[in-house]
């Protein structure tokens, strides 16, 4: 795709802002590697610009006129082993944002232009060195903040699912191109493509975007942190619990029931899987206004919640009123969307007599002191086992939201063009859908794509990434 914008040479800050031991800014275009030498001065007197070795580095200074600005490092990447795939300067300077701002000055007086946000890697993409789902994993790597995320997306950039998508999306072309020939012969009762290995390939395709389309619910959570809503009346020490798993004191430890006005939420790493926890008011029915905004704020927790962590006191709490208690909630924690409720008997390092054997949400409560740390590690552990037996090395996890929406119009289409088959319609009906279906899936890899959508996409980059 032609991009007019791709022959300007762009420069930006590749290290964040503020300041540091060593900044680096990046130049990338026909003309990086002039407007580099116009103003660099490398020490060692055998430099040549007609002669500059790739992925070297060279020591000089920067200087504006005869004004030194800085003592760097610069290396060049020649154009096509770069990561743009057009020739890069880097510049590692010290970390100071008022020297990144003069360099950047006296770059953009000798030609250059600032770089638009994800411009760098959107030129990667133009020049074919990534496809876009391996482009916005590259935004996703910058963003991972658990061991589970960073596997998922490092994954994803270095090909993922994309390519068994280009394979199988080449395959279903090929298929498309008979069938259309099929439809040129009109009347003559010809048949090119092979139903049989063409039903195949439908029912592969099918099977393959139905499992990437599946992955998503929990990819997403993943990705952004499994939402935990900890729930239960006032006083069961909901709180208490949240500050033990956090080991800081945020949320307000109090034995006021309904204290906790409002929600607060902390987040942490168990075993590389990154928590939110939600800590809500009391679920108790009460007239007061702010109280109940508290209630009506934990049901919504509840809503946006993947698991559900309902404590009781077990010293004050007998199991009756516990079965009523949980009675209206049931209709809220319904067992869908990836829902997963663990009910907490709290307060067990004072004698407890509470039944053992009783179950909510069909479990038996996990026994634990939420101020003494008491069997804290068996919540824990519950906590990461729903969610480890994802492995991101061997599963393919769709994790964005963009693919997530091609992925289920792609299957729509795929559906449509089995229903047609299957009901003997007209063959071009058909191949309108076999269409759409490679239109969605070739939107995934980006190849299909507009302007639009890619301005889209690479705009909720950094800039100089
Ligand atoms: P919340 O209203 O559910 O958030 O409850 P809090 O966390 O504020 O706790 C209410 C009271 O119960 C406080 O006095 C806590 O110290 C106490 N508490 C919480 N957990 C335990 C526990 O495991 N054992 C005992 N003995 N007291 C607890």
């Amino acid at each position: 795709m032609f991009n007019p914008l791709n022959a300007d040479t762009i420069c930006a800050p590749a290290t964040a802002s503020g300041r540091g031991a060593i900044g680096l800014i990046r130049i990338s275009g026909a003309h990086a590697f002039s407007i580099i030498t116009s103003v660099f001065s490398p020490v060692s007197k055998k430099f040549d610009t007609s002669k500059i070795e790739s992925h070297k580095l060279y020591f000089g200074t920067i200087s504006d006129n005869k004004e030194l600005i800085d003592e760097v490092l610069v290396a060049f990447f020649k154009a096509p082993h770069s990561y743009t795939g057009d020739d890069i300067v880097e510049i590692s300077f010290h970390g100071s944002s008022f020297i990144k701002k003069r360099i950047l000055e006296l770059l953009i007086s000798k030609g250059a232009r600032m770089a638009q946000n994800g411009e760098f890697t959107q030129r990667a993409f133009l020049n074919k060195k990534m496809d876009l789902a391996q482009s916005e994993a590259v935004a996703d790597l910058i963003d991972s903040q658990s061991a589970v995320s960073h596997k998922i997306a490092i994954k994803q950039m270095r090909g993922g699912y994309s390519k068994k998508l280009q394979e199988l999306r080449q395959q279903l072309l090929d298929f498309t191109s008979l069938i259309e020939l099929e439809l040129d012969f009109g009347e003559e009762d010809v048949e090119f493509a092979d139903r049989k290995q063409f039903f195949a390939l439908l029912e592969n395709l099918t099977n393959e975007i139905s499992k990437l389309k599946n992955s998503f619910q929990k990819g997403n959570v993943l990705k952004t942190g499994i939402p935990v809503a900890i729930i239960g009346k006032p006083n069961a020490g909901k709180s208490t619990l949240l500050n033990t798993l956090l080991q800081e004191d945020r949320a307000i430890v109090s034995n006021i029931p309904g204290t906790t006005r409002d929600t607060i939420e902390e987040a942490i790493d168990i075993d590389g899987i990154h928590f939110r926890f939600i800590d809500t008011a009391g679920l108790r029915q009460s007239e007061n206004n702010i109280e109940t905004i508290g209630i009506e704020k934990t049901h919504e927790q509840i809503e946006k919640a993947s698991v559900i962590l309902y404590i009781f006191d077990s010293q004050n709490e007998d199991k009756d009123s516990l079965a009523e208690n949980i009675k209206d909630l049931k209709s809220v924690i319904r067992d869908k969307d990836y829902k997963i409720a663990i009910p907490i008997a709290n307060k067990c390092d004072n004698e407890e007599n509470f039944p053992r054997d009783f179950k909510l949400f069909d479990k038996k409560p996990i026994f634990l002191s939420a101020k003494t740390g008491l069997n804290i590690e068996k919540l824990t552990k519950e906590l990461t086992a729903h969610f480890s037996d994802t492995d991101p090395d061997s599963e393919q996890i769709v994790t964005n939201s963009r693919h997530y929406e091609a992925l289920i119009r792609a299957l729509e289409s795929l559906e449509n063009v089995n229903n047609t088959f299957a009901q003997d319609l007209p063959i071009d009906l058909a191949t309108t859908d076999i269409r759409m279906a490679l239109y969605h899936i070739g939107s995934i890899t980006g190849e299909i794509s507009n302007t639009d959508i890619l301005g889209n996409i690479f705009s909720r980059f950094c800039i100089g990434k």
